[in-house]
């Protein structure tokens, strides 16, 4: 047997946990690699919201939407996850099955824009009240540069005190890798 590797396994979480017609946020839109993925999964009845900082993001996602006919199912906001609860309309308030944070910078790109704690644990925290019981958010976290470990500490810190009545937490590691490769913390709302 093969054990997962992290990106491969990120998306078998998606994979298990979205149906098509559901409701899903790409909290971190980058390359848009992640939202064509789940675009394709909520299929032509469900419905993703995705979200980015940076223009140079929101244009490439765009793109590769056009470029796969799946722009009609996405709505794009040029603005921070933490504005979550602010930009979901409210039909879909409640709705949400699940959210997907490839944290970081974006590949290729200015190495200064990074997700911050505060603002990552904002969205998380906005995201269990909108979110249906058993909805998934998932975590990538990239510790690798300097910020990345200042938001792995704040990150894990958060996570491990997350009231257990509240949501299971899942961490998905290998514990022997050189360079600080990518992990994964998975929340399920209960
Ligand atoms: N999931 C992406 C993909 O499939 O290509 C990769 C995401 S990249 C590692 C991280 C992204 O988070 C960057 O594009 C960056 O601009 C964005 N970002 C930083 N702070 C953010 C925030 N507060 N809200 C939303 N996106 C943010």
């Amino acid at each position: 047997m093969k054990l997962d590797r992290i990106l491969p396994y990120a998306k078998k979480l998606l994979e298990m946990t979205i149906n098509s017609g559901d409701v899903v946020v790409d909290a971190t839109l980058g390359n848009g690699h992640d939202t064509l993925f789940i675009a394709n999964l909520v299929g032509e009845c469900g419905r993703v919201y995705g979200f980015d900082v940076q223009e140079d993001a929101i244009r490439t996602s765009i793109e590769r939407l056009n470029q796969h006919g799946m722009t009609d199912r996405v709505t794009i906001f040029h603005s921070g996850h933490e504005q979550l609860s602010k930009l979901l309309p409210a039909e879909h308030q409640g709705k949400v099955k699940a959210a997907i944070f490839n944290l970081g910078y974006l590949p290729g790109s200015d190495k200064s824009i990074v997700t911050k704690p505060e603002t990552t644990i904002s969205a998380i925290e906005q995201l269990l009240e909108i979110m249906i019981p058993e909805g998934i958010i998932i975590l990538v976290i990239y510790h690798g540069h300097a910020d990345g470990a200042i938001e792995r500490d704040a990150l894990l810190t958060y996570c491990q005190e997350i009231d257990q009545k509240k949501a299971h937490v899942l961490q998905y590691r290998f514990l022997n890798q050189q360079n600080n490769p990518p992990f994964i913390v998975a929340i399920e709302k209960r």
